[in-house]
């Protein structure tokens, strides 16, 4: 093998090792989306009004989970229940607008995690 080729050869090999991991992680991701599907599903059964909306004395049905602090890659901010709130189609499109964050790994139930109040 002339080092050209051999070149060439190692390219194709890493595009099939590209693709095989992106088809792995697919799955996966939608996974995630699932699990944030519904989680918001439970949280929005829970909390039945737009939170910012009743902050200003308005009553809205919520259709939509937010961040209150937007987690970035933070996984614990993510799934932090108590950083969550509950928002209208308005309130959600002026505080969140396009700036919806990637749905991050869920946290297992046997995560050994030391929490403080
Ligand atoms: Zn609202």
């Amino acid at each position: 093998m002339g080092k050209g080729k051999r070149n060439q050869y190692w390219q194709q090999h890493e595009q099939a090792v590209d693709k095989m991991e992106k088809a792995k992680a697919k799955p996966l991701k939608s996974d995630r989306e699932k699990v944030w599907q519904r989680a918001s599903t439970d949280y929005l059964i829970a909390n039945h009004f737009c939170q910012d909306c009743q902050k200003r004395g308005y009553t809205s049905p919520a259709e939509f989970v937010a961040h209150i602090q937007p987690p970035g890659e933070s996984q614990l901010k993510f799934w932090n229940i108590d950083n969550w709130q509950a928002l209208c189609e308005p309130c959600f499109q002026r505080i969140v607008g396009a700036a919806i964050p990637k749905v991050l790994e869920p946290i297992p139930r046997d995560a050994k995690l030391y929490t403080v109040k």
